[in-house]
């Protein structure tokens, strides 16, 4: 029992003793030392009974205090919350009343959140989240959970849900255009093999044109699986560090001398202009080569025939700026900003007969993303097309 007592209580005791000797051998008067003893013992009894504070808890976790009121937690969240008493709204934090107006105060929750999913929900007092359609906009999403606490009380939180909703319609979209994309082609080279084996295959002018046909359909689908796997590679290495310092000025120039020798008359259109001392780029040397090939490969596409395809590389402050300029015609306004989701074509023919998957710029997007750069695309209709990407140097210029 002594050993439990602890020191900060002995060191008291022993304190409150030497007092009451000193009062007592001072004053010589008994009365005056047992009445500094008594003092002292209640001191004792005070310290003895005070609950020990010796700091090693200062960082350990505690209950949040009592005096904060419950508002202020309601309000410091993200997300709309409200807190019901008796099914009105008797709480409401500031995304609450923003989502559904500042008047639901006192109001019955069902009309407050005016949505029958919702009202369902809570007449039934359902535990488990529901999901909600059309809360503030039409299209927003929602996820409503609602948790008892205390006897008539109930805290109803709205998660919302609509960006993980898009990228997941997103997901399924390219699913099915991916699935689309492929069997076009498939499907015609079935219907060409299954008449060549017929008794059409005995004609050698149909069988060579008809084996022709099959050829491009395949050449058509092997682009589009390499564009689909590109396109995966790039977004599983998104968050790998890149390190290389690559050279963009030799790349561009790799690029085209190789489109210039594998693509004919047009080849010869591509006017290559290298500024001086261009710095090198930190970055994935095989991927930007990717981007190189599909920027100045649209430029040879939808540029006119005989005109030039302009490709220059220049230093620019801290940067590497890339332009490939085109003189076709062009892309009416309204498309620039969505020319980079995947399969998105102004023209799904023109884009087609020129052998495009749909899938260049997303690609490019990607990349250029990856690096830290931007891309712009400017373009006027019968002018022609001007895309720009701008990649941070990998040195400071001097
Ligand atoms: P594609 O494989 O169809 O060329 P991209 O993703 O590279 O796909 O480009 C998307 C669409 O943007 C193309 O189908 C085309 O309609 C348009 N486009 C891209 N580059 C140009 C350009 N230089 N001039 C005109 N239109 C272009």
């Amino acid at each position: 029992m002594i050993d439990e007592l602890p020191l900060r209580t002995w060191l008291a005791v022993a304190i409150a003793v030497a007092t009451a000797i000193v009062v007592f051998l001072l004053s010589h008067d008994g009365q005056a030392g047992l009445a500094a003893l008594a003092g002292a013992a209640a001191l004792v009894v005070i310290i003895a009974t005070t609950p020990e504070d010796d700091g090693a808890d200062d960082t350990a976790p505690s209950a949040p205090p009592s005096d904060l009121p419950p508002d202020a937690v309601v309000e410091a969240i993200a997300e709309p919350v409200l807190v019901l008493r008796g099914g009105r709204v008797a709480l409401a934090n500031a995304p609450a009343r923003k989502l559904l107006g500042d008047h639901i105060l006192g109001e019955d929750a069902r009309v407050a959140i005016r949505h029958p999913g919702a009202a369902e929900h809570l007449s039934a007092g359902a535990a488990e989240p529901v999901d909600l359609v059309g809360i503030g906009t039409l299209d927003q999403r929602w996820q409503m959970h609602t948790a008892a606490i205390g006897e008539d009380a109930r805290l109803v939180q709205l998660v919302d849900r609509t960006g993980q909703h898009a990228a997941e319609k997103m997901r399924v979209d390219f699913v099915a255009n991916a699935s689309h994309e492929l069997r076009t082609p498939l499907a015609s080279i079935l219907g060409y093999v299954e008449t060549l084996a017929d008794e059409a295959g005995d004609d050698p002018g149909i069988r060579k044109r008809f084996l022709g046909i099959v050829f491009d359909e395949a050449r058509r689908m092997e682009r589009l699986v390499e564009d689909l796997m590109s396109l995966s590679r790039i977004e599983a290495e998104k968050f790998r560090e890149l390190r290389a310092a690559v050279d963009i000025g030799e790349l561009a120039q790799e690029v085209c001398d190789t489109l210039s020798t594998t693509h004919g008359d047009r080849g010869a259109d591509i006017r290559l202009d290298l500024g001086e001392a261009v710095p090198q780029v930190t970055g994935d040397p095989v991927q930007l080569s990717q981007l190189l090939h599909n920027l100045i490969g649209n430029a040879m596409k939808y540029g006119r025939a005989d005109t030039p395809v302009e490709v220059s590389l220049l230093p620019q402050a801290q940067n590497v700026v890339l332009r490939v300029v085109d003189h076709g015609d062009g892309i009416p306004p309204e498309h620039l900003p969505r020319l980079t989701e995947r399969f998105y074509r102004v023209d799904p023919g023109r884009s087609r007969s020129v052998g495009g998957t749909g899938l260049g710029l997303a690609i490019v997007k990607h990349i250029v993303e990856r690096h830290r750069g931007r891309l712009d695309i400017a373009s006027a209709v019968g002018v022609g097309t001007r895309v720009t990407v701008t990649l941070p140097a990998s040195k400071p210029l001097s």
